[in-house]
């Protein structure tokens, strides 16, 4: 203990010797010197006390040393995790921040900018993806709203000339009674054509507004279609195109919008009618397919046919054939069948040859195959 000077006698571990207790550990600092002493007083007779010193310089130095590297390893990590951090919210951000500079720069007009998307795949990946498809999705949309818009224009233009110019024509020849009532006999047709024209766009946009928009009941499509067949069988006799239909005695009710539905099969048949020359067929045939859990209707011709080029464009509003032209109607007649076809949650496919003839097939779901395997 002579190592340790100034050591003393530790009043109170003394007190509690005298006072009965075997041993008794203290912890004590000495001036001058870093590390702790640890002592262990004992009494081991009668007025006869042991004082024992252990240095706990090891344990001190372990201490600090284990201090400093702690407190250097936390610092480190913290300032790693923190840059981090840092460079992967940068990074996550950056995908956000090319998708709000697309929305900026659309926002000012050029509709036709996309977010640039990188092969990583994550979520920003996702995001600018779905992001770039709905882009596409209104800008087609807008690109079709304004071909309608001219389409409508020049629709409207050529009837609205007629009229116009007959009326014109009328007043500044003076041509008496007779004169006057063939224009109106004209602006009657006219208007007719153009009234035509704007009930097939109110009922395209009613149906493509979805099933919510449609009146349905139970519809009973053998009678539909034979009342449609019987229908159009003059005008087949006038034109000298055999109409035939072929339907079976009773099929499933349809669940569906009868005037739309009506008007879906009538667009078909007066354009197989129409685009048929005389001599030619056309016939109506009805299926139930169980299996699909769908009644297929199929309107075949043997006429004019659709070119391989005309084919993708033919259910566009307002598309005519070039060679159809010669013919009356306004473009249409099948864009409503499928927007009926398609609220029905069924659609129309076609099949054509030019020169051949072609065939529609409007395929609808019925209730009861619905469970049918
Ligand atoms: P529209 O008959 O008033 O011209 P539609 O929308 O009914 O308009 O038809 C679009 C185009 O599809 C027609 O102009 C015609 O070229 C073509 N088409 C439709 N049905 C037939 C058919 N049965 N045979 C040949 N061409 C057809």
């Amino acid at each position: 203990m002579s190592y340790w000077q100034d050591i003393g006698v530790h009043r109170d571990a003394m007190r509690r010797l005298t006072g009965g207790e075997k041993q008794v550990l203290k912890t004590i600092s000495l001036p001058n010197r870093k590390e702790k002493i640890r002592i262990l007083y004992r009494r081991i007779g009668p007025g006869v006390f042991l004082q024992l010193g252990h240095s706990m310089e090891p344990y001190t130095r372990f201490y600090q040393a284990f201090k400093t590297i702690f407190v250097i390893t936390m610092g480190l990590l913290v300032i790693l995790s923190a840059l981090t951090g840092w460079f992967m919210a940068r990074r996550a951000l950056s995908g956000v921040t090319a998708v709000t500079r697309t929305a900026r720069q659309i926002a000012d007009g050029a509709l036709e900018q996309r977010v640039p998307v990188k092969t990583a795949g994550d979520e920003i990946d996702q995001m600018a993806v779905m992001f770039n498809r709905m882009l596409d999705r209104i800008q087609s949309l807008i690109t079709g709203i304004r071909n309608m818009s001219d389409n409508i224009a020049h629709d409207l233009r050529s009837p609205i000339t007629r009229i116009r110019g007959l009326a014109e024509v009328t007043l500044t020849t003076k041509t008496g009674l007779e004169g006057y009532t063939q224009m109106a006999a004209s602006t009657i047709e006219e208007c007719d054509g153009l009234l035509d024209m704007i009930n097939s766009m109110l009922l395209i946009s009613q149906s493509e507004a979805g099933a919510s928009r449609l009146v349905s009941v139970s519809v009973n499509l053998t009678r539909l279609l034979a009342d449609a067949c019987e229908l159009f069988q003059p005008a087949a006799e006038d034109k000298e195109v055999s109409l035939n239909c072929d339907l079976p005695e009773e099929t499933p009710p349809l669940s569906g919008d009868v005037k739309l539905l009506q008007r879906m099969f009538a667009n078909l048949l007066d354009n197989a009618i129409k685009y048929t020359p005389a001599g030619g067929r056309a016939q109506v045939t009805l299926q139930t397919r169980k299996q699909g859990g769908i009644v297929a209707v199929i309107i075949r011709d043997n006429g004019a046919g659709i070119s391989f080029g005309d084919l993708p464009h033919i259910f566009n509003r307002f598309y005519r054939s070039d060679q159809s032209r010669s013919q009356t109607g306004t473009g249409l007649g099948l864009s409503l069948a499928r927007a009926v076809a398609r609220a029905h949650g069924g659609d129309i496919a076609v099949q054509s040859r030019l020169g051949q003839g072609s065939e529609f097939t409007v395929s609808l779901p019925v209730e009861a195959y619905r469970d049918l395997p």
